[in-house]
């Protein structure tokens, strides 16, 4: 099964594409993760990427179709995947649509959440996120000397670079101005499904799954 979930920063994609991943049993590909990984072990891409994600501006649409390009192709994607962060502009849009050719998976779910800007704003200024393992919990979960209920690493939760709010304005700016329009690119390419982000992690997936089946 092929799905891309799509939707603004901060609306659930992340938290929602780990577990359909766990329950679907097919890999969840985030080009945010691949980024902050490669960020993180400054490698070419990563010292590209550094300052754009920092401001929380996009990658260029070709350095990000060579990423997605590779990891879709990759033999453990050949079940499905869940594609999370990709595509963000009509033109990643398109490449996707190419690589999907190639890698003769035309048929997919489009899974958008919507919520507005004040939660979403609320939520990222307060979210912490795993070292470790890149589980996500709100500030007012993790105590003094907290273990990750994830992984069990201890003091491992941290804000993301680009969870300042001055960055969060500039991102839901950019999803608003760039990133949306996408949308009606996939209403004929795509099975869509549109679920309130808004609600809580447990309703969400619920929703999801009833209507995926
Ligand atoms: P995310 O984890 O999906 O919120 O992505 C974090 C940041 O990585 C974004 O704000 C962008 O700077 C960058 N990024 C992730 N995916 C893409 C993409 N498809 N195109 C361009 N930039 C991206």
């Amino acid at each position: 099964m092929q799905i891309i979930i799509f939707g603004s920063p901060g609306v659930g994609k992340g938290t929602q594409a780990k577990i359909l991943a766990a329950k679907l049993n097919i890999p969840h590909i985030s080009t945010g993760d691949i980024l902050r990984e490669a960020i993180k072990n400054q490698t070419e891409l990563g010292k590209k990427a550094k300052e754009i994600v920092d401001r929380g501006e996009l990658v260029p649409d070709d350095i990000m179709g060579g990423i997605v390009k590779e990891t879709l192709s990759n033999p453990r994607c050949s079940s499905g995947f869940i594609l999370d962060g990709y595509p963000r502009t009509i033109n990643q849009a398109k490449i996707l649509e190419e690589i999907f050719k190639t890698i003769k998976k035309e048929k997919h779910f489009l899974i958008k959440l919507d919520a507005d800007d004040e939660i979403i704003i609320d939520r990222l200024t307060n979210r912490l996120v795993c070292s470790k393992c890149g589980n996500i919990l709100n500030k007012s979960e993790v105590k003094e000397n907290f273990s990750c209920p994830v992984c069990n690493s201890s003091n491992s939760y941290a804000k993301r670079a680009d969870d300042d709010e001055s960055v969060i304005r500039r991102r839901l700016k950019v999803y608003h101005e760039t990133t949306a329009p996408v949308f009606d690119f996939y209403k004929d390419k795509a099975e869509i499904i549109e679920i309130d982000g808004s609600l809580n992690i447990e309703m969400v997936t619920d929703e999801i799954l009833k209507q995926l089946k």
